[in-house]
């Protein structure tokens, strides 16, 4: 085993969050090295092959404070660890300032406010290769050429395996380096490796009985490394039981046409979703990212099936940038279509006169406007409920879809691991999708994936270079 030079720190993961806070140390001077178990220059990661939308819980990043507060306490319900959410509130704009400053260009793309500050170029709508030479891979490879201008290092080839602490402070890192086992020595150790959602183990300890029977809609790069490494260290772990994803066509377990775009979100929000009996089981008024977590959570994962009208098909169907109409029929997945709700259950083996009876009660509560009164109830204050009523109807199996786990290493407003006391662990920081407490609870609260990594990672950074000269 071979020991390093002692850095003033060590980034374990090149994605959004650890090159900004790699960046923004080396650019103050800080001597920095990010690990990244990638084995080439284009190492494979969720940062790289994202969609590019840089929000606050659906809110542009340059909305006032105020109003990004209230987003996030709206959408997670007050879930939110009040110090990270006025940190996402008040620094999330200033996280993307710097990127900017350091090449990341963005654009605006549609009216949404959640795309106002999306990277350049977007995405392509369509293709295996959606991702190559767009947004998150342009962006990725800015930040690895200015970090290197700034006199950083960056790793390739090097997993880290485990904190190495003295003292009850983190001190360095051992790593797998191109086949050999290292030490590396470190005043500060940030923890950025994005998540456990590809960790099988991880999954069914705290997300689904059934791990296989959701789809990886990600780089499956995340396996939890950093979250085991913190928890041997005393962290504390928390709010593990959610993630961020979106329900699929359930063909996207076998096609890779069909996953990460397109959603189904837009048709599940409109219609209704049944199980195998043709009943409700979820308010599907809460969105597409609750709808991931309450499938995944079944008994059976791919119980579920959207129920959609013409109007639904034409309309929802279409909204979206990679719409499900026609991507889903177009790139092969299974979509049953019918005259009557009758011959539709029978084509998608659903019982035909419980669909009939669960269409029927559910069209009578949104004509009366009661859907509150539904058994699950129907929310619409997020997302319109529509009646399904006119000819064809649509049938489609579900699957959920992971992109990120929201839960796990306990952080404070500066990215400091937090131990089970609430008290930081000297020396440690944790950044990005792998840190938690921000999103998740009862409403599965989306915050923003990119706009959480930008931001934690800068704060880590301030926070490692203001306290470097004491
Ligand atoms: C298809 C898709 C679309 C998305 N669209 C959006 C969007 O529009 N808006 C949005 O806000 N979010 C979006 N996201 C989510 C967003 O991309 C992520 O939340 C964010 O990029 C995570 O950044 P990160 O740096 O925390 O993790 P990552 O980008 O996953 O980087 C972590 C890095 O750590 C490395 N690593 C892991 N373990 C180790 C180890 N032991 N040692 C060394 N290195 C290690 C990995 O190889 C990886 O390179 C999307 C994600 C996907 C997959």
């Amino acid at each position: 085993m071979t020991s390093n030079t002692t850095q003033d720190a060590l980034i374990i993961g090149g994605g959004l969050a650890g090159l900004t806070c790699a960046l923004r140390l080396a650019d103050q001077g800080v001597k920095v090295a990010v690990l990244e178990k990638g084995d080439s220059e284009r190492y494979a990661c969720n940062s790289r092959i994202c969609g590019g939308a840089f929000h606050v819980s659906y809110r542009d990043v340059y909305e006032p404070p105020a109003a990004l507060l209230n987003a996030i306490n709206t959408l997670t319900q007050g879930f939110a660890k009040a110090e990270l959410a006025n940190t996402m509130a008040h620094h999330a704009a200033t996280a993307v300032n710097f990127l900017k400053s350091k090449g990341v260009r963005y654009m605006k793309v549609g009216n949404a406010s959640h795309r106002q500050t999306t990277l350049a170029p977007p995405i392509a709508t369509k293709g295996r290769d959606y991702w190559h030479g767009r947004g998150g891979d342009v962006m990725l490879r800015t930040l690895q050429a200015a970090l290197k201008q700034a006199g950083g290092t960056l790793l390739i080839n090097t997993r880290a395996l485990n904190l190495r602490m003295a003292g009850g402070a983190c001190v360095g890192v051992e790593a797998e380096q191109n086949g050999a086992r290292v030490n590396l020595d470190a005043r500060n150790v940030v923890i950025c490796d994005g998540g456990f959602q590809a960790n099988h183990e991880l999954l069914k300890a705290y997300i689904t009985r059934e791990p296989t029977k959701i789809r990886q809609r990600n780089a499956q790069t995340a396996i939890g490394d950093g979250l085991k490494m913190a928890r041997a260290a005393g962290a504390q772990l928390t709010a593990m039981n959610r993630f961020y994803g979106h329900p699929l066509i359930q063909d996207a377990l076998t096609n890779d046409d069909l996953w990460p775009f397109p959603v189904m979100d837009d048709l599940c929000v409109a219609g209704v979703v049944v199980d195998l009996s043709a009943n409700r089981f979820v308010d599907e008024g809460l969105g597409g990212v609750y709808l991931a977590n309450h499938i995944a959570g079944m008994d059976d994962p791919l119980a579920g099936t959207v129920i959609y009208d013409h109007p639904i098909w034409e309309g929802p169907g279409k909204a979206f940038l990679t719409p499900a109409n026609p991507l889903i029929v177009s790139n092969g997945g299974t979509v049953h279509k019918a005259n009557t709700l009758f011959e539709l259950a029978q084509k998608a083996g659903l019982p035909a006169a419980a669909l009939e009876a669960t269409v029927a009660h559910y069209n009578a509560a949104v004509d009366a406007g009661a859907t509150a009164q539904l058994t699950p109830a129907r929310s619409v204050t997020r997302h319109q409920a529509w009646p399904i009523r006119t000819a064809p109807f649509y049938a489609a199996r579900l699957v959920a879809g992971i992109t990120y786990t929201m839960g796990g290493i306990a952080i404070d407003g500066d990215s400091r691991v937090l131990d089970h006391n609430n008290n930081p662990i000297t020396g440690l920081y944790a950044a990005g999708a792998c840190s938690g407490g921000l999103e998740g609870g009862e409403a599965a609260g989306y915050v923003g994936g990119l706009s959480k990594s930008a931001t934690t990672g800068f704060r880590a950074a301030e926070h490692i270079a203001a306290n470097r000269a004491r």
